[in-house]
């Protein structure tokens, strides 16, 4: 491009996918190692903006030691005749594609949660200031969002300074996400849907509804809206809702066409308020996942920030990793940290009557959205490190999963009609250490099995004759 050309590397769409490892970094900025990071976009007066000013307030990438992490934050303000403080979430999601457009730098994630790295090579070849990436920055922002008309980028690497704008940021964050709630998906005919993260997970589209934020917690209902209205051929475009086809697990037939379309027919279905079946798909910057834990019958939590292992002995980064890619995995779901606050949130699993575990500083900051009768069942790592606390915790606290258990094991005693014809979403029924099977005159032993059913027919050897079935969900 040659608005580029006294930028020392390349900037292009073709290097939105890469990835920079640990191995090939100069520095790196946020991440999990930097406790206070942030990324924020404000609307200003066009008086207080001096268009096209580069701030760097702490050391410049020339001044930083290589292999080390830093403190940072990017501030973007702008101003334009037409531009409200509603589009300032829509502008601020917009750092994370134009950051990774530049060679050999590359931006995870969003909000409090970002993490950006830049490589030795792209060092090497002189890209040595955060002058040029602001200036990228600036010509992409006001080349593809003619609204801004003026626009400074302010960059922090002191650390203390970091920090003390960090509790701001937040607060800003929260104001936003408040002012979104309330509208419910009944009440609109248009859902948004974001193409944003195609570039890390090709089949993923977020689907983003009143009481649905996206994944990555960057996006409201309204940030869509206006977003699809300024740029109408951006990544996040209008989803005719269409026909409710199932009001439970929020099936609609427009977010199944338009999911089809997005991801090229890998993903023809999805069920936006539940994390089985046809689970909305998880791109990779989801701020947390819940995973089924089928010990207890119910959804632990973990979010991106945490550090220890979490309930079920895998780190988050375990966790994420058999969640992402824009798959839909039965039983892993990512999620924001808004959407816990809906009223949608797991809705058709039972929505918090179905979650029995998350870390302390997420139960924190959802406690006020919490069922008050459920605050206190609901474990955190200080109730339970391991599954089988989990379960003493639980039954100790009666949690409503814990009359699931006894349900389950009247269901398996009785015999239940099995066919019903519905299509039943396949989650593991079996999970165990060993489990022998004998089938053909072979015994065949399986180790840490988890078996996953649509239908689960029990004989004992006894009542062979009777062939008795036992269907479960
Ligand atoms: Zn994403």
């Amino acid at each position: 491009m040659s608005m580029f050309k006294d930028i020392p590397v390349d900037v292009g769409v073709i290097y939105e996918g890469e990835r920079i490892r640990r191995n090939d970094m100069y520095v790196e900025f946020g991440g999990p190692d930097i406790k206070e990071k942030f990324e924020l976009a404000r609307v200003k007066k066009p008086e207080e903006i001096e268009d096209g000013k580069i701030t760097i307030v702490g050391p410049d990438l020339k001044d930083m030691q290589e292999g080390k992490s830093y403190s940072f934050g990017i501030l973007i303000e702008v101003a334009g005749p037409q531009l409200e403080p509603e589009l300032e979430g829509v502008i601020e999601r917009r750092i994370h594609a134009y950051c990774n457009f530049i060679e050999g730098f590359m931006h995870l994630n969003q909000r409090y949660d970002i993490w950006m790295r830049l490589s030795k090579k792209s060092f090497q070849k002189g890209l040595n200031s955060f002058e040029y990436i602001g200036k990228v920055l600036h010509r992409l922002f006001k080349s593809e969002l003619p609204i801004i008309e003026k626009m400074q980028v302010t960059f922090f690497t002191d650390q203390e300074k970091v920090k003390s704008l960090y509790d701001e940021a937040l607060r800003i964050y929260d104001a936003r996400d408040a002012r979104a709630r309330g509208l419910k998906d009944e009440e609109v005919d248009k859902f948004y849907g974001c193409a944003l993260c195609q570039s890390f997970a090709p089949t993923h589209v977020c689907v983003i509804t009143p009481q649905r934020y996206s994944n990555c917690g960057a996006i409201s209902w309204f940030d869509g809206r206006a977003a699809a209205s300024i740029d109408p051929k951006g990544p996040v475009f209008t989803i005719e809702k269409g026909e409710m086809l199932d009001a439970e697990k929020g099936e609609f037939s427009g977010v199944n066409e338009a999911v089809k379309k997005k991801s090229l027919s890998e993903i023809t279905r999805v069920w936006l308020y539940t994390g089985f079946g046809y689970p909305h798909t998880s791109c990779g910057c989801f701020e947390g996942v819940a995973f089924y834990i089928p010990e207890v019958d119910g959804f632990g939590i973990v979010h991106r920030g945490y550090k220890e292992v979490s309930v079920n002995g895998l780190a988050f980064s375990t966790i994420a990793d058999s969640t992402a890619g824009g798959r839909q995995v039965d039983g892993f779901h990512g999620i924001s940290i808004e959407y816990m606050r809906s009223p949608k949130f797991l809705q058709a699993d039972g929505g918090w009557k179905r979650v029995v575990w998350l870390p302390k500083e997420v139960k924190e900051r959802v406690k006020d959205f919490i069922p008050a009768e459920l605050v206190d069942k609901v474990a955190t790592e200080e109730d339970a490190k391991t599954v089988d606390e989990l379960k003493a915790f639980l039954k100790e606290h009666n949690h409503p999963v814990v009359e699931h258990w006894k349900e389950e094991a009247i269901a398996v005693a009785e015999a239940v009609p099995a066919e019903t014809g519905e299509e039943v979403p396949t989650m593991p029924v079996v999970t165990a250490a060993t489990l022998p099977l004998t089938a053909g005159g072979f015994k065949i032993i399986l180790k840490d099995a988890k078996i996953y059913a649509k239908k689960v027919i029990i004989r004992s050897e006894k009542s062979e004759k009777k062939g008795e079935s036992v269907g479960k969900k």
